[in-house]
């Protein structure tokens, strides 16, 4: 039996003040935060995850979502994954991430999952998910057995030979595609980075997933101001219709005038070791001639780089018809 203690907090200030302390007490024993608790509970049970601390954040006061003076929103890290898809200026204003996040679990999870949950969500990669085998993530150093083993639904881009592990969060593709910022508070105070930035490539260091430090609170994730004309969407491919990771995915945001591509912003899911922003499709898009030519190169462009291996390389096509799809379906809607 693994044992823990469970604190309840009602100040985002507490809350960090009582993770770092801990941390640098108990030289590193981990200490996890718990919001809707519907992924860190599972891990806990297969021990994947062992934290001596639980600090429940649910009594925070970061539930809401307001309209910025830029225009833009600021979601609170409680919000709930339904809240967030439901509300009326996220569906006008960011269609691409009330899709993304209706695409993702099912209701009653969306019901009880919180933004900064699914933005922290870990890997569904089966090896890490099981503690008898070898996995860099869950134990740096013992190796991925994913690599020579079942990777059907592993990541084809930024992967390294020491970790293939792709992100599974839909929530995420928009957020980059979006040019959210993560507002942080840690034991130094403050500070803001944008989403594109938040996810760190596996390389040598598969275990470091994201730019927080122990005891780093995420409070809040802010949207810009929309593009002005611009439309968005987002497809999910997998295996089956609901309650699905994905094989692939795409968020799109594409401003287009009088038959012009004005403005292009593209992110991948289901394909990268990070929720996977492309600058090759932005590049082959923007100034183009929508058109399904168009869509088709920015599509060839964003998967060039793929690394796939025997078990997962149907995913360099599928996402390459992913990103198509959605793309000649948002400039419809243009
Ligand atoms: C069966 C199943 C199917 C699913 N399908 C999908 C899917 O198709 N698409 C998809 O995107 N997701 C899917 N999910 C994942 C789901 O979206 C996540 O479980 C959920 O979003 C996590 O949110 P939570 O609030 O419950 O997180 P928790 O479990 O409470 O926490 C998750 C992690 O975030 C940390 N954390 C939470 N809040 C903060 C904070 N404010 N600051 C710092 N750290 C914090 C915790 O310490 C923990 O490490 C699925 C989950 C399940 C169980």
């Amino acid at each position: 039996m693994q044992t823990f203690t469970f604190q309840r907090v009602d100040d985002p200030a507490q809350a960090v003040r009582l993770a770092s302390a801990s941390t640098s007490a108990q030289q590193g024993a981990s200490v996890r935060f718990i919001a809707g608790g519907t992924t860190l509970t599972d891990l806990m049970k297969l021990g994947v995850e062992q934290p001596g601390q639980l600090i429940d954040i649910n009594h925070l006061p970061l539930a809401d979502i307001r309209a910025t003076p830029e225009g833009g929103l600021e979601i609170g890290a409680l919000v709930r994954n339904s809240d967030l898809a439901q509300h009326e200026q996220v569906k006008r204003d960011y269609p691409v991430l009330s899709e993304a996040l209706l695409s993702g679990a099912s209701g009653q999870l969306r019901n009880m999952a919180s933004t900064a949950g699914n933005l922290l969500q870990r890997t569904r990669c089966m090896y890490f998910r099981d503690n008898l085998s070898a996995c860099n993530k869950r134990e740096p150093g013992s190796g991925c057995a994913a690599i020579e083993g079942i990777h059907r639904s592993l990541a084809i881009l930024g992967t390294s030979q020491h970790c293939i592990a792709s992100n599974p969060s839909d929530m995420n593709v928009a957020l980059v595609a979006l040019d959210a910022q993560i507002r942080i508070l840690g034991a130094a105070g403050e500070r803001t980075v944008p989403a594109t930035e938040f996810f760190l490539l596996p390389g040598t260091t598969p275990e470091r997933e994201n730019v927080l430090q122990p005891g780093d609170l995420v409070t809040h994730v802010v949207l810009p101001a929309p593009v002005s004309g611009a439309h968005s969407g987002y497809l999910k491919l997998r295996d089956r219709a609901s309650y699905e990771f994905a094989l692939a995915s795409a968020a799109v945001v594409l401003h287009i005038e009088a038959g012009q591509v004005l403005d292009a912003r593209v992110a991948l899911g289901g394909v990268g070791t990070r929720p996977w922003r492309s600058a090759e499709a932005e590049h082959a898009l923007i100034g183009a001639t929508a058109n399904e030519a168009t869509w088709q190169a920015a599509a060839s462009a964003a998967l060039a780089h793929a690394q796939p291996l025997p078990g997962n390389a149907f995913k360099v096509e599928l996402a390459k018809r992913c990103l198509a799809h959605a793309l000649a379906t948002v400039a419809k809607s243009a």
